[in-house]
């Protein structure tokens, strides 16, 4: 494309401290929030005639860790197509060449707040269990597609007021170093797995042991696990779930074994003391059983021993989950990541830069002709994402909650929560 014509089709924009260089067709940019790698704003999708999110990296190949987690985040977002992950509808960098490449913009679907915000509100079971399905599904789908998150957390959740869920980003890479003898640098780490915090091998079901935390944070409207380090995120766990056992000691490496060993003993909390019948809605024997099922996920859930925790698969399986089971979500065939050497990827900052340009001008060249997916371009996530007849069906602001059963059978709600599930 000629350079005067594509400088036309920009404008650009200050939102907050930053300045956005975004195409014509998105207007009305406003900030929405702002993570690790830059500001996310809301805009109008003139194309589209809807509203999107545009994360804007600025110079992602600055250094190593930003130019790997971007150019993985794009090469996956690429390639993944599920409803609770985050779709994405666009990407474009203003610059116009290689040598002048500085940014690059996501354009995603855009949702109405981040878990963190849902937290703070009364959940009732119905919308709490529906919650957590879909993160199961979620991260059941990027299992199935190789990739284990390790870094679940609320910030990197969102949701619609109608209870939809997507996850917004795909977590650690394999080769992400990330053990208790690392040096602290400033990250959440409320919501990693004993077997990341100690720096262990790990199996898929370490992604179970976030979505616990975050199901007993959404209970308790207060962080599980609130460490201020990395070292007092194991003593937070320990404190409440007791000292772990020999049999578990003996996993642990000879000189991070030693650090736990010596760490004062304790007996932790039994589930009853931990999530006592007061957090959850109880009203009814309906409210009452579904207590008791919370409570039975959660100890399956919080097992510092992985050998002993319940998988994602049972977790789906799960009485208090099982409720909206439906295979085309659970079972969606999984993507197929062509970039087999992803995580193990290092290089220098000018071959990152051009291989994340790549990535970009990949996209403009197979979103060309306006086909993606197989499907028309920009409109394939957003095709997915339309709530289909069985998706009304769930809880949402305007409609009461009829729980489905895996048999097909309604229950009565029995619950009054709140209006809506989100902010
Ligand atoms: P991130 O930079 O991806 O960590 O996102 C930072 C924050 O921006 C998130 O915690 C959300 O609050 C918000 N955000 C990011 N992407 C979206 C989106 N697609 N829809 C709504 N909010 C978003």
């Amino acid at each position: 494309m000629n350079r005067n014509k594509r400088e036309k089709e920009y404008y650009s924009i200050d939102v907050g401290d930053s300045t956005f260089m975004v195409l014509k067709r998105y207007q009305n940019l406003r900030p929405i929030g702002s993570g690790a790698q830059g500001i996310v704003c809301s805009a109008y999708d003139h194309n589209l005639e809807r509203n999107v999110a545009i994360k804007k990296l600025s110079r992602p190949f600055q250094n190593q860790t930003h130019a790997k987690r971007a150019y993985r985040e794009l090469v996956l977002m690429k390639c993944v197509n599920h409803k609770n992950i985050i779709g994405l509808l666009n990407v474009f960098t203003p610059q116009k060449t290689l040598e002048e490449f500085q940014d690059v913009y996501l354009v995603m679907e855009l949702m109405d707040a981040n878990l963190c915000q849902v937290i703070q509100m009364e959940l009732d079971h119905e919308r709490l269990s529906y919650l957590l399905y879909q993160m199961l599904c979620g991260i059941k789908h990027l299992h199935a597609a190789g990739i284990i998150h390790r870094d679940l957390k609320p910030s990197n959740i969102v949701v619609k007021s109608d209870c939809t869920l997507k996850i917004l980003d795909f977590g650690l890479a394999r080769t992400a170093a990330t053990g208790l003898l690392m040096t602290p640098y400033v990250v959440t780490r409320y919501y990693r797995a004993p077997e990341v915090i100690l720096g262990m091998g790990y199996q898929a079901n370490v992604d179970v042991w976030s979505v616990g935390c975050i199901m007993a944070e959404m209970v308790r409207g207060s962080v599980l696990f609130p460490g201020t380090d990395h070292i007092d995120q194991w003593n937070k766990v320990i404190e409440q779930l007791g000292t772990p056992s020999q049999e578990f000691l003996m996993k642990l490496n000879q000189s991070v074994r030693t650090y736990v060993e010596n760490r004062p003993r304790h007996a932790g909390y039994s589930f009853e003391k931990l999530f006592p019948d007061v957090l959850f809605p109880a009203d009814s024997e309906h409210n009452k059983l579904k207590a008791s099922q919370a409570r039975d996920l959660l100890s399956k859930m919080l097992v510092i021993d992985a050998s002993k925790r319940i998988s994602v698969d049972e977790a789906l399986q799960h009485p208090y989950i099982n409720v909206w089971y439906d295979l085309t979500e659970v079972e969606a065939p999984p993507p197929v990541i062509t970039d087999k050497q992803l995580d193990e990827r290092e290089h220098t900052v000018e071959e990152w830069k051009e291989l994340i340009y790549k990535e970009v001008l990949d996209w403009e060249e197979r979103t060309k002709n306006g086909v993606i997916r197989g499907q028309p371009a920009s409109i394939g996530a957003a095709v997915s994402s339309s709530p289909t007849a069985h998706q009304q069906r769930r809880p949402s602001t305007s409609t009461p909650p009829t729980p489905t059963h895996s048999d097909g059978s309604l229950e009565p709600a029995g619950a009054t929560g709140p209006v809506g599930c989100c902010r």
